[in-house]
Order: C-alpha cells, then structure tokens, then sequence
C-alpha cells in the first residue's frame, strides 16, 4: 500500500484530517497545538483509493513558532518511506513564517508534495489559497477537514501520485504464495509433444525404462493413463524428483482418428499444454526443424507455458554442430515470444542427453514460477526509464508510475502509467526484454499488461 504522510505546522487541522481518511476518531484532537503526541498510523480510504496515512502531529514541540528538531527528524525518518506528502496549511489564516519554512524544507525532500488548504468550508479560506500558489507546489486541494469537504478534490491530487500503487497492492494482495509454492513442490508436469516419427513414444520408453506405452490397453483407455507418475532419480543431486508424464499418444488414441496425422501434431500439443507445466518439443535431426515445429512451439509459448525444445535421434544426425547452430537460430528467428528458449541434443535411442533435459526442465519450471519482489522489480523499472525514458508523442509524456507482478506460471507483469494508448509498441518490447534479461526470465514467456489507474 502507498504511504501517505501528513505534515504541516501545530494546528492546521493534521489530527483531523487523519481522523477523518482514517473514518475512525482514533486520536485526541484538541485545539491547543501539540495535544497528540504519538505518531500515529491508519488505514485510509478515498473512493476506494487505500494508502496508510501517517499523522506527523504531536511531533512538534512546545514552540509553535519554529520547525522543532525533533519534528524535523521523525518527519524525515517517515519521508524516507513514503510516496507522497499532504502539506495541510490552514487557509483562513494564510501562510506564516513557519508553512514558509515547512515548504523551503519540503523542496528538498524527494517527496511528491500535495498542497492541502484546510478549513475551506464556505469562502473563508479564498484568500489564503490564492497566497499559497506562491509555495511554488502548484494549486491545493481545498478542503473542510472537519465538514469533510473537498475529499474529492484531495482525492484528484493524490491519485496521480499513488493510485497505480495502491492499485498494484490490491493485486498483489489477492496472490496465495503459499499455494504457488505447493504447485513448485508438486511433481512436474511434463509433457513431450512433437510431429509424428519424431521419437515421442521411443522417448517416453527410454525415460520410464520399459514399453509402457506400447503395453497399455489398446481399446478403452482411461482418462488416468493419460497422466504418468514417474520417480526421476536425479544424477546431479542423487534425490529421486517427482514428474508427471502427460502422455500425448495416449491422447491421440481417444483423439478424432479422421483428423489428418500431421494437424493432430498441435492438436496434441493444444491438448498437452493443457495439463502441463513444462512442455518439450522433440524435433527430427534427420529433418531439422519445420515449419509445423515453429507453429507447436509459438502456440505453446502463447498458452504460456515453459517450453524446451530437443532434438531427437542425435545418434544418426549428420553434421552435428552445423545442425544445433543452424536449428538455434532458426528458433531465435521464429520464436517471437522467447530468446534462447533451451535447445537439448537428445536420443531417445541410447539414452544421451536425457538427464539434462529433465534436469533443466525442472530449472525451467523454476524460472516459470518465479516472483520478483516488488521493490526489487520497481529498482529495475526506474532504472530501465532512466535509461530509455517514455517518447512524449506531442510533447506530452508518457508517464508510467509503477510495475508489479500479478501473477506467476506464466510470470505476467502490470504496468501503470497514464497517456498509454500512445506508447509505441517497441517501447513494451524493450520492457518485455528487460524484465527477461534482467530478472531471469529469459527461456520463459513473459506477459506485460499495460494499465492505465481507473
Ligand atoms: P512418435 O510418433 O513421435 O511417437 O515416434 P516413435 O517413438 O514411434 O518413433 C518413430 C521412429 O523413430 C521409430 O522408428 C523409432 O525407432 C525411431 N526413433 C525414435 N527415437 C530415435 C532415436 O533417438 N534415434 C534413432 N536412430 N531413431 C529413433
């Protein structure tokens, strides 16, 4: 949630504005300056915008006339951490030597600063707010923080500042991390897909060690055996890890046989990612990689699941080196979604390559679950629109505020911003590469949705 803190001389009304965006009366508000006397936090809610606001009353000390030390220091302290300032001055009074002071040592805070003319209720304050544009913090939010009028104006000048924020943290309150870890410490979920003849069934064999395949019951197949338990004793580690084999040939015997053998390719696919986490698309070395292999591979990225890409019969490839280049760059061409999507020689045949394939499918499926901390995620964001800043199409900018991670497997990113239909499409691309390159996403897709605060 976005902090907002409220800071102005004794007396202004900073008590009862925070009662009154709290909703509670929560503290002693007194007219005698300096009554509340602990720092004070609460919930706050305008329009269904909610940031924790921070009453800074109390901090002052017994001299109404200067900018105590004191005040000075705990208010810097909770500078430090939050996203905008109210600066309440009361507008009936007008601006004293001390809001002046206040303001000069506003400037130099890196804070967003909202100007708040307090006691506004009727004309009484019109003079006050008319001096206050000279504080240089633009136009104030006028406001009765007693009468509970001019909320709706306070609310227009925060949420520029802290609404993509607060919308950001009510999406990542609905996250369960609990229930994400539980999926990454359930068995993989694997799935092989790949042209007819490229080896899927041999390569199933070959992992499960028997023809397990060939041996199922040829008529009546149940749903369960589409699925296969399998303990994969890993060499690395020498733990025995869990996977879930989802059996596409399986699926093909329950499939429609009229459907043409080479359109049932990514019809299994389609029906393959649909239960897995992980999906290996197993090429021909004795036919390199075809058209019909990009068009599985794009889908299954679209779907959003973890793809790796093996190139079967290894043993019989002519070649070898030339072949893996060749294929490597045809799929980093291809494959708009992803760079470097992990490409394994493999043969189903003797075994070769398949420990490393399932081991880093395993590393795959990680990369696939991954959550970035939001401030480690809102570091990269500042740092690449320093670099590379938003165009201002019409010289005005696009402003983009805030990023965080909705959602894992597949990782899927929000940004807020305003003026977003203007931004270029190659703008979100470098945002897409960078969150890959820059946050170990690079072999998974990765969704960015642009959001513009109600
Ligand atoms: P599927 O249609 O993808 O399930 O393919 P199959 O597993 O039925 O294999 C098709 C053909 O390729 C069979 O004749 C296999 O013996 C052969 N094959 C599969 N894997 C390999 C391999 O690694 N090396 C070689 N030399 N042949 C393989």
């Amino acid at each position: 949630k976005p902090t907002v803190i409220i800071i102005g001389r004794p007396n202004v009304g900073k008590s009862t504005l925070f009662n009154r965006l709290v909703g509670k009366r929560l503290a002693l508000v007194d007219d005698q300056p300096g009554v509340t006397r602990d720092r004070r936090f609460g919930d706050a809610t305008i329009a269904g915008l909610e940031f924790q606001v921070v009453d800074t009353a109390g901090w002052e000390d017994d001299d109404p006339e200067s900018l105590p030390g004191r005040m000075r220091k705990q208010t810097e302290i909770s500078l430090e951490g939050a996203d905008a300032a109210l600066f309440v001055f009361d507008s009936r009074v007008g601006l004293t030597p001390l809001d002046e002071e206040i303001a000069r040592w506003l400037r130099e805070q890196e804070v967003p600063v909202v100007l708040v003319a307090n006691k506004a209720e009727g004309s009484q304050g019109d003079a006050g707010i008319y001096e206050s544009f000279s504080l240089g913090f633009g136009e104030p939010a006028a406001i009765s923080a007693e009468h509970g009028e001019g909320i709706a104006d306070l609310f227009d000048h925060l949420w520029p500042i802290i609404g993509a924020k607060a919308e950001a943290a009510e999406i990542e309150s609905q996250i369960d991390e609990e229930d994400e870890e539980a999926l990454l410490a359930g068995p993989l979920k694997l799935a092989i897909v790949g042209r007819p003849n490229a080896g899927k069934s041999t390569l199933i064999n070959r992992l499960l060690g028997e023809d397990r395949l060939l041996t199922g019951p040829e008529a009546g197949i149940t749903r369960d055996s589409i699925a296969i338990d399998w303990e994969w004793p890993d060499p690395k580690s020498g733990e025995t890890r869990e996977i879930r084999l989802i059996d596409t040939a399986g699926m093909r015997k329950r499939a429609q046989v009229t459907e043409k053998l080479e359109k049932l390719s990514v019809a299994d696919a389609r029906r393959a990612v649909d239960f897995a986490e992980v999906v290996v698309l197993l090429l021909d070395a004795t036919r390199g990689l075809e058209s019909q292999d990009l068009k599985i591979a794009n889908m299954v990225l679209e779907e959003g699941r973890a793809l790796m890409i093996a190139i079967n019969k290894w043993d019989v490839a002519e070649g070898a080196s030339a072949l893996f280049n060749g294929i490597r760059d045809a799929l980093n061409e291809g494959l708009a979604q992803v760079r470097g999507v992990p490409l394994f020689a493999v043969s189903a045949k003797t075994g070769k390559g398949l420990d490393q394939m399932i081991g880093a499918a395993f590393e795959l499926r990680e990369a696939w679950s991954r959550r970035v901390p939001t401030a480690a995620l809102n570091r990269w964001f500042d740092d690449a629109l320093e670099a590379n800043p938003p165009p201002a199409p019409g010289g005005r900018r696009i402003k983009l505020r805030y990023i965080t991670q909705a959602s894992t497997r597949p990782p899927r990113f929000v940004v807020f911003g305003t003026r977003l239909d203007s931004l270029p499409k190659s703008y979100e691309r470098y945002l897409v590469n960078g969150i890959r390159a820059k946050l170990g996403f690079e072999a998974v897709p990765v969704r960015v949705v642009l959001k513009s605060p109600k």
